[in-house]
């Protein structure tokens, strides 16, 4: 059992999520927000998912010249390819982690970003316990890290036909994480394409020959 958080500790973080509605908010809210939470000290936000900003009308000149200037690249929601790393709230915001993943979701956010799929989607999700606050089973790569190391699954989507994550294997290292990750990506890039996720991919020939395909590139072999 783990022992109660020790709320002198001062490498706990203090952290208020504001709850937004659905639909998002006017852009001077947040700029107020923003403006209200700095002012009382606060350093960072963890963001939950993709931050939109919406213009009324059809404005793609405004929207170009704003993306440009913003110095951040876009994420095109109408193709393929690896979708930003979905991460749960991790050992910078919750006391709840078995291995670190914050610095592993980076990592694989930062090698991976730009990655060729052949035209395939590909979410990856990376969550710090069991618990799966990131809902790492409903994405194409899942990661959940235990006490052992990191448990890696595949195949996991939402959509028409959802699908719960098929346990690949379990590596001890974040470096193993990356290794299997690219060789996962790999498979699709050789196997998949634009209508098929790699969940579709693994009922269509078995988690077997990803699991060979793996090993063969990078020699993990641990059982799932
Ligand atoms: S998955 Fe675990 S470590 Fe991550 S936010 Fe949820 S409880 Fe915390």
């Amino acid at each position: 059992m783990r022992p109660p958080i020790d709320q002198d500790d001062e490498s706990l973080h203090t952290t208020f999520a504001p709850r937004f509605s659905p639909g998002g908010t006017d852009i001077e809210e947040l700029a107020r927000l923003v403006e209200v939470m700095r002012a009382h000290g606060a350093t960072t936000v963890k963001l939950p998912g993709e931050m939109v900003f919406v213009w009324e009308g059809k404005r793609p000149l405004e929207r170009d010249a704003a993306a440009a200037a913003s110095g951040y690249s876009p994420i095109n929601f109408a193709k393929g390819g690896v979708r930003p790393v979905k991460l749960c709230s991790a050992e910078t915001f919750c006391q709840r982690f078995k291995q670190p993943v914050l610095g592993l979701a980076e990592e694989l956010e930062r090698r991976f970003a730009d990655r060729e799929t052949g035209g395939a989607k590909v979410v990856i999700g990376v969550a710090g316990c069991q618990r799966s606050c990131s809902e790492p089973a409903t994405k194409d790569i899942g990661i959940v890290a235990g006490g052992e190391g990191y448990k890696i699954m595949v195949g996991g989507m939402n959509g028409f036909r959802p699908r719960i994550a098929t346990p690949l294997m379990t590596v001890a290292t974040g470096e193993e994480v990356v290794a299997v990750v690219d060789a996962v990506l790999d498979y699709v890039a050789a196997h998949g394409d634009f209508m098929n996720r790699l969940g579709a991919l693994v009922d269509r020939n078995g988690i077997e020959p990803l699991a060979a395909w793996v090993a063969q590139r990078t020699g993990e072999r641990t059982a799932p």
